[in-house]
């Protein structure tokens, strides 16, 4: 059986426990940096990234994190917060991303009028409808890299998802609906590589 770790030292890791265990797949709450040895796969949630950094920091997991997720190329994906922990560059200067991912991403880049709201789209290698993300104080891509791949873009052309090989961001939460897609496309490269 597979096994997932989900970062689960703040933010909205209980809902993504949630949905892998609908799909059979076996959760691990990740709180100390051992416990990152004997899983397959990693969810970085979202929820406050400034506390998320902070608490890797405190728990001195900064440095097993980079380690099996570029060493070992572990797949990762981050949601929201999580994808604003994952990045290369922050247009803000807080707080220190772990420098995993070839993108820059800007903060909380719907300012306050539409923090959160609903939108319809299309997932690059996901079948059936439309995917109805939802956005909560969202961050977005400014800019990536070569090697990272859009898998979804706003109308007005801004990346939402991407992948970087075995690396997955996304600006939104598929963790609070119950649309289980993309779920099943971060579980499918965690199996493909495992
Ligand atoms: N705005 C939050 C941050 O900067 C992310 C919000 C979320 O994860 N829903 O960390």
């Amino acid at each position: 059986m597979t096994t997932v770790g989900v970062l689960a030292i703040q933010g909205d890791f209980a809902e993504h426990r949630k949905t892998l265990e609908r799909l059979g797949v076996h959760v691990r709450e990740i709180r100390m940096p051992h416990q990152l040895d004997d899983i397959e796969g990693l969810i970085i949630p979202g929820g406050e990234s400034t506390t998320i950094v902070q608490l890797i920091d405190i728990y001195e997991m900064r440095e097993r994190l980079r380690e099996r997720i570029l060493r070992d190329r572990m797949p990762t994906w981050g949601t929201c917060a999580g994808m604003i922990v994952m990045a290369g560059y922050l247009s803000d200067h807080r707080p220190q991303p772990l420098r995993l991912m070839d993108t820059r991403v800007s903060r909380n880049a719907f300012g306050r009028q539409v923090d959160s709201f609903e939108t319809e789209l299309e997932v690059s290698g996901m079948d059936g409808p439309p995917y109805c993300a939802v956005f909560i104080r969202a961050p977005v891509f400014e800019s990536v890299g070569e090697s990272v791949e859009v898998l979804a873009s706003l109308d007005d052309g801004r990346p939402v998802a991407v992948r970087q090989g075995h690396m997955l961001a996304t600006s939104f939460h598929p963790e609070l609906t119950d649309d289980d897609r993309m779920h099943r496309l971060f579980v499918d490269m965690v199996e493909r590589r495992a």
